[in-house]
């Protein structure tokens, strides 16, 4: 095996993981696209949490911009309590969804976003019972339907109750965090099934933020890829080189197609830059791409 970290200029590179802000994103799919574009991604995945419009409002400007646009989108579960006793959240990605998915993976998406809606709720209610001024209006004009919680860390933040996001996410919105409100989501396994069954292709996103000491998220993974896992994202903004190669590594031996992507979200998250993250340390070779195809079509 080469180097994960080998760049191959040559052969173009790719991000498969961003958003817009049909999600959490700062920029409109018609912006995320010309962006791709003048950074000379071969190909882009537009991966929303919980809806599929921003990459089909990109589409056309995509076909203009002779842009690769890959239809992704990125969905919360969480580890089942027989997998671990926990109750930590599992992002996934699923790819090659669009067009007519099955109406189970149609229903899921409705529900969780009926979902996310009922827990801003719970959490604007929270928040102001510890005596913060916010309220679920407020945050829903800033994320109209898709109001999450970096909508409620801009508020927090603007508002002085923390310096800046990853403040308003520890004291406030993370998992950690003392007035954290989950959602109500599903295992992993029921997710992954779902997404085969709709002809995706599911990936975990960032494993980075499983939590995890090695042996048990090789575990975990292992338990995943048993239930139909096929991919795993190695290149992500949020993992160190070192853990690149260890996620690239341990991807081949659990027979999981490697991925990658930047998790772009623009002004939300301003450190992270479509198609090399943080400080360049980023580069997903467009073979990615290939093989996430191959997958489907097999
Ligand atoms: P939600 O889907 O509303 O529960 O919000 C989840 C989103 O919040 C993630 O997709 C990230 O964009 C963001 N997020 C989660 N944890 C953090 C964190 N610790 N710091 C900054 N942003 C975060
Ligand atoms: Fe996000
Ligand atoms: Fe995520
Ligand atoms: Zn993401």
């Amino acid at each position: 095996m080469t180097s994960s970290l080998d760049p191959q200029p040559s052969a173009g590179f790719i991000d498969l993981h961003s958003h817009t802000n049909e999600s959490d994103g700062s920029l409109t799919p018609e912006e995320l696209i010309s962006l791709a574009a003048s950074t000379g991604l071969a190909a882009l995945a537009i991966t929303d949490h919980d809806t599929l419009s921003g990459y089909e409002k990109a589409r056309p400007f995509a076909r203009q911009a002779a842009l690769d646009l890959v239809c992704g989108i990125e969905l919360n579960t969480r580890m089942s309590a027989a997998a671990l006793r926990s109750s930590r959240s599992v992002h996934l990605l699923a790819y090659f969804v669009s067009g007519q998915p099955a109406n189970s993976f149609l229903t899921w998406l409705e529900n969780e976003r009926t979902e996310r809606r009922s827990r801003n709720q719970r959490l604007a209610r929270k928040l102001r019972s510890d005596g913060i001024d916010i309220t679920v209006e407020e945050v829903e004009a800033r994320g109209r339907s898709l109001a999450g919680r970096p909508h409620f860390a801009r508020i927090l933040v603007e508002k002085g109750y923390a310096r800046n996001s990853e403040e308003a996410f520890r004291r406030y919105l993370g998992e950690e965090a003392p007035s954290f409100v989950p959602r109500e989501s599903k295992t992993a396994e029921e997710a992954i099934d779902i997404v085969r069954s709709a002809g995706g292709v599911p990936v975990v996103a960032h494993p980075i933020r499983l939590g995890l000491p090695r042996a048990q998220e090789r575990e975990l993974l292992m338990r995943y890829r048993r239930a139909g896992l096929l991919g795993l994202e190695i290149y992500h903004s949020e993992h160190p080189p070192e853990l690149q190669a260890y996620y690239h590594q341990l991807a081949a031996e659990l027979d999981l197609l490697p991925t990658g992507g930047s998790d772009f979200h623009g002004a939300i998250k301003p450190d992270t830059q479509l198609g090399t993250g943080i400080n360049g340390n980023v580069r997903v070779p467009a073979a990615f791409l290939e093989g996430l195809r191959q997958a489907v079509a097999a």
